[in-house]
């Protein structure tokens, strides 16, 4: 027994080692999949040490519970589009949450029907935590997954009263799970602080736009990673509370990411229903000052055949048209003709960090061609075209200068400093920040309209036949 019990904790061990290189791994395109592969080696470790811990289920329910999840799971990753991963993440984040609470809520009966056990201080108040934690992060994940599946209204949803009656539902918690602790066999603690917790999740999230939903989900990505943190605590399990703490660390710092990418402030995501963008303003297309110039294939692909440096910014057009392909065939043609050709990569481009990388990726673009904002920025001077391709707001020279734009000190990739700057989208319409672009109206801009794959593919063919 002590034996088993020692190989359990160092196969914990040395997989924390893997979910931390995993992390680590990750944080590059290059090595990403490397990263992918120790942190699923580190969780198949964890979970066979887990089985053999005798306190855990008979292997029957195990076995069940392994086929169902893993059938429901194989079945939504074949078939989410990769537009639809954010939802999709969302979604995991709050059934996480969920376990989080559940298993709480089962411990506690454990305590409940064996009044022999011991209960100290510490088991009481993690169980609260976990309940807590775990409750907001489950309904608030699914609202936040309605929202971007359009099962929930999108809108910004603003009522009176809604931080005083936040404050006043947590509390509430705070004070029933005071109380709880001083008498952790009372039924009704737990009933009512789940309740609340789950009223929570749905009051935090209900009021944020659809549109800022993505980042609001690697906040709760965040909380499901404490939420299991502490149920690591409830079940004295190193390994959940390591795994818990390293999810809820690296979503803090996402968010923080994303956060500094559109320049929101962490806390104004922390308390919950910040103005989404998409809904402050309107678009306008006729508000400009001046007229943009628009331009057809067969011009633009002579445009190309003179350049001798392009640099390519992708943006959330290319997502939904799934441009990656044709791209993929544009940056061929033009390197066989001598041109140097690099992807501008903005942090915050398309609707979840890493989409424009991953995209790319798919259309086995090298990854040594992609380039980050601050790698890229200072070399705009010295290009000959941009191409941007379904992106907007990441371009917009507005967020450079001008103090009224809700995009105001964002940074942004400073294509309007190049030679010609094509922007290839389908209308003038505004992007996600629902905002006029002034880049469109300036004079080394040129409209290239028309949907991206079939833009980009045009221009290919007629590349072709020059
Ligand atoms: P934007 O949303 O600013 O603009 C996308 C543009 O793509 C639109 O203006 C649209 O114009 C065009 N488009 C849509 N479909 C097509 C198509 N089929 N073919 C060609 N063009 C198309 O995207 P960006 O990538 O520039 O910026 C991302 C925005 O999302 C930022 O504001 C960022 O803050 C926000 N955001 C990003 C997150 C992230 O993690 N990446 C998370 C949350 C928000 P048209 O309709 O005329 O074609």
């Amino acid at each position: 027994m002590e034996i088993i019990n020692n190989i359990i904790l160092v196969s914990y061990l040395v997989s924390s080692v893997l979910f931390i290189l995993g992390i680590k791994n990750l944080s590059s395109p290059k090595t990403a999949r490397k990263g992918n592969f120790y942190a699923s080696l580190g969780m198949l470790l964890a979970i066979v040490a887990t089985l053999f811990d005798q306190n855990v289920l008979t292997f029957e329910w195990i076995i069940i519970g392994l086929i169902v999840g893993s059938a429901i799971g194989t079945i939504l990753a074949l078939k989410v589009e990769m537009t639809g991963m954010p939802q999709m993440v969302g979604l995991l984040n709050g059934f996480g949450g969920g376990a989080s609470t559940l298993v709480a809520i089962a411990e506690f009966y454990k305590i409940l029907y064996n009044p022999n056990i011991p209960v100290t201080s510490m088991d009481a108040g993690t169980i609260i935590l976990s309940i807590l934690i775990g409750g907001v992060t489950f309904t608030g994940s699914l609202i936040a997954f309605g929202k971007l599946q359009g099962l929930v209204s999108g809108k910004v949803i603003k009522y009176p009263g809604q931080h005083p009656l936040n404050a006043l539902l947590l509390i509430s918690v705070i004070v029933l799970g005071v109380l709880f602790v001083f008498d952790p066999h009372n039924t009704s603690y737990i009933l009512i602080v789940t309740a609340i917790s789950l009223i929570i999740g749905v009051l935090i999230v209900l009021p944020i736009g659809g549109a800022d939903m993505p980042v609001a989900i690697s906040l709760l990505n965040s909380y499901s990673g404490l939420a299991a943190a502490s149920t690591g605590f409830v079940l004295s399990n190193n390994e959940l509370i390591i795994a818990g703490a390293l999810v809820g660390a690296s979503g803090i710092i996402l968010t923080n990411i994303m956060c500094k990418g559109m320049n929101r402030s962490l806390m104004n995501v922390v308390l919950g229903g910040w103005e989404s963008a998409g809904t402050v303003t309107t678009a306008s297309t006729t508000s400009q000052k001046g007229s943009v110039k628009s331009i057809d294939s067969e011009e633009l692909a002579v445009i190309f055949d003179n350049a001798s440096s392009v640099i390519v910014v992708p943006g959330y057009g290319m997502a939904v048209a799934q441009a990656q392909h044709a791209i993929r065939d544009l940056t061929n043609i033009l390197e066989k003709k001598g041109i140097n050709v690099r992807f501008a990569i903005h942090p915050v481009a398309g609707r979840m960090p890493g989409h424009m990388n991953i995209l790319l990726a798919e259309a086995n673009i090298d990854y040594e061609k992609l380039y980050s904002l601050e790698d890229i920025n200072d070399d705009f001077p010295n290009t000959d075209v941009v191409l941007i391709v379904g992106a907007n707001d990441v371009v917009n020279p507005a967020a450079r200068h001008d103090q009224s734009s809700p995009i105001y000190g964002m940074p942004i990739l400073n294509v309007d400093y190049a030679k010609t700057v094509i922007i290839n989208k389908r209308s003038m319409n505004a992007g996600y920040a629902g905002i006029d672009n002034e880049l469109f109206f300036y004079p080394n801009a040129l409209m290239y309209f028309g949907d991206a794959k079939d833009a980009v593919s045009k221009l290919v063919t007629e590349i072709k036949q020059l």
